[in-house]
């Protein structure tokens, strides 16, 4: 399973105390993470292993879509900022479409985040008691 993680600037740093929750799952061999460049610099500093696309401005966000045409994503938690003014927004808008086309569960805040995890470990017959 591949799970693609982006954070909007403003929204990093909750993005990292998301991820540090699950950092066992998010360990997982059954699980690869790809991200956009920043973000994937963050979850490396987090002890994760990721690839790392470009930066989301330059086109990260855009080589994520493109993998998920491909069918090589199977979930994206997109840690969007709402306040922020995004200079490539028409690529986040891009990657959020594409979920829709092809049908793939797209998370935009962390309370999605959390209910996605919180199945995929269900559906992994697991429960380390961090529910909340
Ligand atoms: P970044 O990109 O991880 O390189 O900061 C995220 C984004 O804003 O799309």
């Amino acid at each position: 399973m591949t799970i693609a993680i982006i954070a909007h600037d403003g929204k990093k740093v909750d993005m990292v105390g998301f991820v540090r929750d699950h950092i066992d799952f998010f360990n997982k061999r059954n699980i690869r993470l790809i991200a956009t460049g920043t973000t994937g610099s963050y979850l490396e500093k987090a002890g994760l292993e990721v690839e790392k696309m470009h930066s989301g401005p330059l086109g990260g966000d855009a080589q994520i879509a493109s993998r998920l045409v491909e069918g090589k994503i199977d979930m994206v938690i997109f840690f969007r900022d709402p306040l922020g003014k995004h200079p490539h927004e028409v690529d986040v808008s891009m990657l959020m479409r594409l979920c829709d086309v092809y049908n793939i569960p797209l998370a935009t805040n962390a309370a999605a985040g959390q209910r996605f995890v919180l199945s995929l470990k269900h559906e992994f017959h697991e429960d380390d008691g961090n529910n909340g």
